[in-house]
């Protein structure tokens, strides 16, 4: 288990159009396409296997994923 932080794709769910491109392009394969509303939409389904890499927001191009570090576990903060 990793203890450092990382930044994890978030998916804004009203710009993505589902075109797949994230999902392609991902090293782990851990994003996936989901259906909301019969809209298709990216998710990640596998938040720790996810590297943190950010290809998906570079190669997303509808500008629709946003890398958001996560907080460190309370155990692990600076002090
Ligand atoms: S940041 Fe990298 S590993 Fe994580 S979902 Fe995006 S492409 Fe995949
Ligand atoms: S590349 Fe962008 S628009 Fe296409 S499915 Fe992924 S998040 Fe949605």
């Amino acid at each position: 288990m990793t203890t450092e932080r990382k930044a994890l794709p978030v998916v804004n769910t009203e710009r993505c159009t589902g075109c797949g491109w994230c999902v392609a392009v991902c090293p782990p394969h851990v994003l996936s396409l989901g259906v909301l509303r019969w809209k298709k939409f990216s998710q990640l389904h596998d938040a720790p296997g996810c590297t943190g890499c950010a290809l998906c927001a570079v190669k997303c191009p509808f500008d629709a994923i946003a890398m958001v570090r996560q907080p460190a576990p309370a155990n692990h903060r600076p002090r």
